[in-house]
């Protein structure tokens, strides 16, 4: 098998970049090792920068995106019996965000690379990238028992973060920087009717809460959680109780409680590993990074990646230029470390950290101060709609 583009993975960075390039005429192959079903079944991120809608509908992939999204034009912080609007469109001149389930997301890029004809081969074992360092990649895997190689010019690394293709490059030219947070996030699913029409971030004594939303009718709300508690350990009567008290008293009231759909808990962890690029192998998306999911930067800062290995890639096939993909590394991580700085200042801010009481009167006072000025405001809202892209020419 021969291709342009070997693409590892088929979440939201590998399925986007085939898209784009398939409509730029490049051909390309996406091997992914789950079932698209299973894919699918992931919940996961639900907040789309307005750069990560652009992207997709550039795509073609925004007509659904656009038709059912909801634009959403602020976010209140909830802290010391006070809530505080942030008017994202106002104070980033008129940007917005738009709340989106990643897994329709990823169901619309599905159905886009299946009209537009483009190979996904799922389920697909044993993947193994292989020469990048030289000039003849190529990927080793396993389908139903059966070896195959897929040759290839490129390599696109969006397998995520236990993927196979960062720990492809040898150890020596990988430099990675982590944090891993000695708390995470309880979520749940529930067919009801969102607590607010935006999403509250509370800091509470007794820990996180956040009030999101994927539709009119379904609900995604989750409670900060120690490592050690286990799914089993939390009825949904027990979340529902714990979100209450962690809540504005005022939405607490009318907060509209339900079966949940979905309960899962993801630990917090910042993780970016360097450079991004090593011969003709790409990282791209939570292969390279991790943002702990208070920022909502994770599937935005997939997207910015792909959206530069697209442009270093379009300049490459139409004008036949190979030093533009020296520069894809360093304009991806200029970016993706004011998004880790931005993640990690949002879950210190807002998290309980420990039970020291001058860290909690810091956090407040941080808090009293980002929200009472203009100044304070503009930083969060700028930095929450996401910071501008580095164009590629
Ligand atoms: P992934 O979505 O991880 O996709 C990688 C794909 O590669 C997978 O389909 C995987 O099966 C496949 N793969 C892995 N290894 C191999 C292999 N060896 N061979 C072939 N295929 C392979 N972000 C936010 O912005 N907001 C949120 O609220 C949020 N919530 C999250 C909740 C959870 C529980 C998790 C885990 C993540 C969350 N994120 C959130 C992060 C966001 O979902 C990710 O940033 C996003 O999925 C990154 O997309 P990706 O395509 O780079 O990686």
């Amino acid at each position: 098998m021969k291709t342009q583009v070997a693409i590892i993975g088929a979440g939201p960075s590998g399925l986007l970049l085939g898209q784009l390039l398939l409509r730029l005429g490049i051909p390309n192959v996406i091997l992914e090792a789950k079932s698209a079903a299973h894919v699918l079944g992931r919940i996961r991120a639900g907040v789309l920068e307005q750069g990560t809608a652009d992207l997709l509908r550039e795509a073609g992939a925004g007509e659904r995106m656009d038709r059912e999204g909801h634009v959403h034009e602020g976010i209140t912080l909830a802290f010391d019996g006070r809530q505080q609007r942030i008017d994202l469109k106002r104070l980033s001149g008129g940007k917005s965000m738009l709340v989106y389930g990643q897994t329709e997301v990823t169901r619309d890029l599905m159905a886009q690379r299946e009209a537009a004809g483009g190979m996904t081969i799922y389920e697909a074992q044993d993947v193994q990238p292989r020469g990048f360092l030289g000039d003849r990649p190529r990927i080793d895997f396993m389908r139903e028992g059966e070896h195959f190689t897929l040759e290839c010019v490129y390599i696109a690394g969006c397998d995520g973060f236990h993927g196979v293709c960062r720990q492809s490059v040898p150890a020596a030219a990988l430099r990675c920087f982590e944090r891993v947070y000695p708390f995470g996030w309880l979520g749940i699913l529930s067919r009801t009717p969102p607590a607010s029409p935006e999403l509250i971030y509370a800091n509470h004594e007794r820990g996180f809460a956040l009030c999101s939303m994927r539709s009119d009718m379904l609900s995604r709300y989750y409670v900060q959680c120690t490592l050690e508690d286990k799914v089993a350990d939390w009825s949904d009567e027990r979340f529902w109780e714990e979100l209450k008290r962690r809540l504005p008293p005022a939405v607490a009231t009318t907060l509209v409680t339900g079966p949940s759909i979905e309960k899962s808990i993801a630990p917090l962890r910042s993780f970016v590993a360097e450079p991004m690029k090593f011969g003709r192998l790409f990282l791209a998306g939570d292969a390279a990074h991790i943002v702990p999911p208070t920022g909502a930067k994770g599937l935005n800062l997939a997207a910015s990646d792909v959206r530069t290995l697209y442009q270093v890639l379009k300049i490459r096939y139409g004008q036949g230029r190979e030093d533009v993909l020296d520069r894809y590394s360093d304009t991806c991580l200029r970016r993706i470390w004011k998004a880790e700085r931005f993640s990690w200042w949002m879950t210190s801010l807002l998290h309980r950290l420990d039970d020291d009481p001058f860290s909690r009167r810091i956090q407040l006072a941080d808090l009293d101060y980002y929200t009472g000025s203009v100044a304070g405001r503009t930083t969060i809202a700028e930095n929450y709609v996401g910071l501008p892209y580095e164009e590629i020419t």
